[in-house]
């Protein structure tokens, strides 16, 4: 079997973390590098979680981290400590990891593994896109180099979470997802309806995640800890939720994503009200070349069977 080269590019915190083990660990996948960008907590914290992640999945040394750009390109945005936890990982406090980042620049990362992989890599972006969106300034052929890009971004169909309009990673940068869409890349679109639809981990799953008592068992509940409290209590969600994770596992395994459509997806980077949101042209009333595959439905059944099998690995 050939393994899939695979970045992932992060805000590391909670579910980013999972979705990380997802890339560490599937046998379809072999993690080249993970990219850090602006987001989710903390800069210096989402490098040491990403750091952390690494080294709980036995790859300490391994998966080189390149942090990336600490700022949007534009606006100013919130981080969201009250949704991930003060540094990030729930209520897991964790030791400093061995592995140390490295130096080159995240956009530059992109652009070097897009060169040594030509053609086959895979880029998870589950982060705001700024650092997708310098590499492609910095190679504009890039959407001919990367086979593929998933976004865990944007809302279709459903409310945002960060605005009305909105979801978190799009509209932290919409400049940059404005041009990671328009860029020509095979363009996946994980929106948070999907997350809503069909990645909730509810009190009964935690049970058995639990019950599971491994060291990524035991991880998970941590990192998702103060997440899961945020979505039952502002969300009004049943549980955890794992945008990031279904995202990574989509790329292991494409039998996941059950119903896919292509549409042109245009980003709001004018209003203040509808800031970020993914506008999908659903009746091709625009005209517009379509430029997004867009994930309209998930096996709710089979994220979990591969989220449960990830944490009763032994590492
Ligand atoms: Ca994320």
């Amino acid at each position: 079997m050939n393994k899939i080269p695979l970045l992932i590019d992060t805000d590391t915190a909670g579910d980013d973390t999972i979705a990380l083990l997802f890339g560490l660990l599937c046998p379809e996948l072999d993690l080249k590098a993970i990219t850090i960008c602006a987001g989710n907590v903390a800069f210096e914290n989402e490098i040491e979680n990403a750091l952390y992640t690494v080294e709980i999945a036995g790859r300490s040394g391994q998966v080189p981290v390149y942090p990336g750009c600490q700022t949007p390109f534009l606006k100013s945005w919130d981080t969201v400590e009250d949704i991930h936890g003060d540094a990030g990982m729930g209520s897991g406090h964790f030791p400093k990891a061995q592995q140390q980042p490295e130096t080159l620049h995240a956009a530059n990362a992109i652009v070097q593994y897009a060169n040594e992989y030509q053609g086959e890599l895979v880029i998870a972006g589950i982060a705001p896109v700024t650092n997708l969106a310098v590499a492609l300034k910095l190679d504009p052929d890039l959407p001919k180099k990367v086979k593929h890009v998933y976004l865990m971004a944007g809302n279709n169909q459903y409310l945002g979470n960060v605005t009305p309009a909105a979801e978190y990673n799009v509209w932290v940068d919409p400049e940059a997802a404005q041009i990671v869409f328009d860029a020509g890349f095979e363009l996946t679109m994980v929106g948070w309806e999907i997350c809503i639809r069909h990645t909730i981990m509810d009190d009964s799953a935690w049970d058995e995640i639990a019950s599971f008592n491994t060291p990524l068992s035991e991880f998970f509940l941590q990192v998702n800890q103060t997440t899961r409290e945020f979505c039952k209590r502002e969300q009004k969600l049943n549980g955890s939720t794992h945008p990031d994770a279904i995202t990574v596992a989509g790329i292991a395994n494409p039998a996941l994503f059950t119903d896919v459509q292509k549409r042109h997806v245009a980003i709001e980077c004018q209003s203040e009200l509808t800031r970020g949101m993914t506008v999908v042209d659903e009746l091709g009333v625009l005209k517009q070349t379509p430029n997004t595959h867009i994930v309209y439905q998930a096996d709710t059944y089979l994220f979990k069977t591969m989220l449960f099998d990830l944490l009763k690995t032994q590492v």
